[in-house]
């Protein structure tokens, strides 16, 4: 995906993971969160021909290499557009977690059951101190860790291959959670696309 960035459409309707997520905050976090970071990441690359033909992963990564009155920008809302679509795209109800296969496996052997896991998750999450995200990435060996990032930063992709992301901005649950991340992030929790989550690992 190369400039001019679009919004991506779901593969889902907005109430599509109800009851676990809101279609009211599905539908102010697609339509009105991830397309203001569009349109901002648009607006700073319209005068810059040169990176027109950046990928947003490498506009999230390398934001550093743009000029300087746009480079935070780019940072800021380049991470938005890619935080986000692999988060959405990574959702989905009624999807069995694993019992067995390379991410179980992988799974197993970091954080000894798919429950530690998801305890481990949900404490990255919790530990994020205001606005990020908790992340289950993989290494070049397969290796599997969590970690966080601040804002829109997205992990380094260098090193590391996304797996899993869990937004924990206040925009993706305060509608229907307020301030409990708690809740939110259990919820969360049951409509992971493990299969996809597994793609990634696999593909890293
Ligand atoms: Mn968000």
């Amino acid at each position: 995906m190369n400039y001019p960035f679009e919004l991506k459409p779901l593969d889902y309707s907005y109430e599509a993971l109800e009851p676990f997520v809101d279609a009211a905050t599905m539908a102010l976090h697609h339509s009105k969160h991830l397309n203001t970071y569009v349109t901002n990441l648009n607006n700073a690359l319209e005068g810059q021909p040169k990176f027109h033909s950046w990928t947003i992963e490498q506009l999230a990564s390398n934001w550093d290499q743009l000029p300087e009155n746009i480079a935070t920008i780019v940072r800021n809302n380049g991470g938005g557009v890619y935080n986000h679509n692999l988060f959405f795209n990574l959702l989905k109800k009624d999807v069995a977690e694993p019992t067995s296969g390379p991410l179980y496996d992988a799974i197993v052997a970091k954080f000894g059951s798919m429950q530690a896991f998801k305890e481990d998750f949900k404490a990255a999450g919790l530990g994020v101190f205001g606005s990020g995200w908790a992340w289950l990435v993989a290494d070049k060996n397969g290796d599997l860790l969590i970690i966080k990032t601040p804002n829109q930063d997205v992990p380094n992709l260098a090193e590391f291959t996304p797996v899993i992301n869990l937004d924990v901005w206040e925009h993706a649950y305060y509608l229907k959670h307020q301030n409990r991340r708690p809740e939110y992030i259990d919820s969360l929790l049951k409509v992971i696309d493990w299969q996809k989550a597994e793609a990634n690992y696999v593909n890293k």
